[in-house]
């Protein structure tokens, strides 16, 4: 320090020059007497100031320091140009080109002549450092460095791929092993990938267990799959020789260059990962290809996702019941209806349930609407039975409601808030593989129907057709789907099928709705099977309340 104090400010400016192409931080000077502030010209770059060396620093800090940061800052200032501190250490915000605060640590020592405050010397280090490797994975290559490396604003848009992998289940690696085993199986998958990649390709690790490896120098999609296929099977002797201690498998997503209109880092996360995610859903320990219409299904999904999630908290603006008789074909008497949801948004028009129900399950936003459809149902039966005193009201229930929430419950509940017999009511539930032993579903069954509120198998005849449901679960009434009604009118073997199935059933004494029904010439072929009930549009579409009132009840009455 002694030193220093005897070199001019011109010489110690030189000094700073002098370190400037050895370092990431900014050294800086400051003369208080002079009011002159010196840093290292590569600051320029990083931070709004407005030249490397200026006078005035009162004035000229107030454009590149974080608004609230600057009076705590000048008082620091202060107190060091008054010699009442000797050092300068504190952590603030200085703006970058764009306006953006960058957290910093300024420290500096001040140097003093003849006992009068004279410079403030020290160095600027970003603590947000762009960190430059990867310690867990012993990359040297991290996230940061790919930012460098495609927002680079250039129009050039280079021919390649990028592959990201991802650890699949990596969880249960760190839940049943530890982080710290974890963090080493990283680091070895990481070494697993870089030796499988050529000179002119790049690894980088992204988030906590993906990697992203860049090929742009015209490697095609083949390339990449077979360099994910070398990558897996790297992996596959890593676990050999790590004596299976851990087992686990890689997926891949692969995106070409040519899938994207521009080489930027948001744009290459949001897709490679969509492809990756691709992989992941589609069974794990596989690659796929990013393909643009794929995305734009899933954009669309999300953006119905939205749509639903806003109507709900829109007291339900957009959805509404719609009602579809259900007839005695030998009286042919109405029996009822089924209560059909529907949904209409906007911009998207009038959605399918088929669509819209499955993202409701997944989501679980099916328990709110649920709720609501089952009182407007509810509600809606017990106005049709002010004119026709024996209507049933079926409603479909989600296996999800069954899981989620005590619907049983809910429904008792409602019957008796609607004035209704439990025996009005008919809960309608999917034949599907979740329903298979599940105790819950079990329990919800016999509380209902304990208290005498019927239950159909609804979709029968399609996917998971099997007879031991008909046992297990012990249903009132059995649905026959409509792909089965209408593969029975076109082909005798079918129909046999059919027919023999409708015997067998009602020898176990349940009834039997035929769904689908659309002309007289099916009825009457369908009616040598003796259903209980039918629905279809022979006898009427789904259609909304007031319409189902004029069409339906007004003609029952
Ligand atoms: P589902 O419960 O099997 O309902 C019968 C479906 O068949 C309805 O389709 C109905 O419009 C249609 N259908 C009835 N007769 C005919 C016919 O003669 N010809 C043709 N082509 N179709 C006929 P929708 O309304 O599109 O509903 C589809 C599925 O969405 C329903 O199948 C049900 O699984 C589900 N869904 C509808 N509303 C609800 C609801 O409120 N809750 C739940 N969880 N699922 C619902
Ligand atoms: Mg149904
Ligand atoms: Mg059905």
């Amino acid at each position: 320090m002694n030193m220093m104090k005897k070199l001019s400010m011109d010489q110690l400016c030189e000094v700073i020059d002098l370190f400037r192409p050895c370092m990431d931080d900014y050294l800086y000077i400051f003369d208080i007497t002079k009011d002159y502030f010196y840093i290292s010209s590569n600051a320029m770059d990083r931070f709004a100031l407005p030249a490397n060396c200026f006078y005035d620093v009162t004035t000229n800090f107030k454009q590149f320091v974080y608004g609230e940061d600057y009076d705590p800052l000048m008082e620091d200032l202060q107190q060091i140009a008054s010699g009442h501190k000797l050092e300068h250490n504190l952590v603030y915000r200085w703006l970058n080109p764009d306006g953006k605060p960058v957290w910093i640590n300024c420290r500096g020592q001040l140097i003093t002549r003849e006992d009068t405050p004279c410079y403030l010397i020290g160095c600027i280090n970003e603590i947000g450092r762009i960190q430059k490797a990867d310690n867990v994975s012993g990359l040297l290559m991290s996230s940061s460095n790919l930012i460098k490396l495609l927002d680079t604003d250039s129009d050039w848009l280079p021919e390649g791929y990028l592959l990201r992998i991802g650890i699949d289940d990596f969880k249960e690696v760190n839940e049943h092993l530890g982080i710290e085993y974890g963090d080493m199986l990283l680091g070895k998958v990481a070494s697993a990938i870089q030796a499988c990649l050529s000179d002119d390709q790049m690894v980088f690790r992204i988030v906590s267990d993906e990697f992203l490896v860049t090929d742009l120098t015209g490697g095609t999609i083949e390339d990449g799959i077979s360099l994910y296929k070398r990558i897996r099977q790297k992996i596959d002797e890593l676990i050999a020789d790590n004596h299976y201690e851990a087992v686990f498998t890689i997926s891949g997503g692969i995106l070409s260059t040519q899938d994207i209109t521009e080489l930027k880092y948001s744009s290459v996360m949001k897709l490679s990962e969509f492809a990756l995610s691709l992989a992941k859903r589609r069974g794990k320990n596989m690659c796929c290809v990013y393909n643009a219409e794929d995305y734009q299904s899933f954009r669309k999904r999300l953006d119905l996702t939205r749509s639903l999630r806003r109507a709900i908290n829109n007291n339900f603006d957009g959805f509404e019941m719609y009602y579809q008789p259900i007839f005695e074909p030998k009286s042919n008497h109405l029996h009822g209806a089924e209560a059909l949801m529907r949904f209409k948004d906007e911009e998207l028009g009038m959605v399918s349930p088929v669509e819209f129900i499955p993202i409701l399950e997944e989501t679980g936003l099916i328990i709110p609407v649920g709720h609501w459809a089952l009182h407007q149902s509810l509600s809606a039966c017990k106005k049709f039975q002010d004119m026709v005193p024996d209507f049933h009201m079926n409603i479909n229930l989600s296996y999800v409601q069954v899981q989620k929430c005590d619907i049983s419950h809910e429904i008792l509940s409602a019957v008796i808030e609607h004035g209704l017999r439990p025996t009005d009511v008919v809960i309608e539930l999917t034949e599907s593989g979740s329903l298979e032993s599940n105790p819950r579903l079990s329990k919800f069954w016999e509380k209902l129907t304990h208290r005498g509120v019927h239950l159909a198998l609804d979709d029968f005849g399609t996917g998971y057709s099997n007879f031991h449901y008909l046992y297990d679960l012990k249903p009132d009434i059995i649905k026959i789907d409509r792909s089965f009604t209408s593969k029975a009118l076109q082909n005798e073997y079918e129909y046999n099928l059919l027919s023999l199935m409708s015997d067998m059933v009602r020898s176990m004494q349940l009834q039997i709705c035929v769904e689908g029904i659309e002309t007289q010439e099916e009825l009457t072929r369908i009616q040598q099977i003796s259903p209980t009930y039918i629905q279809g549009y022979f006898y009427g579409r789904p259609c909304p309340y007031g319409e189902f009132v004029q069409k339906y009840i007004q003609q029952a009455v």
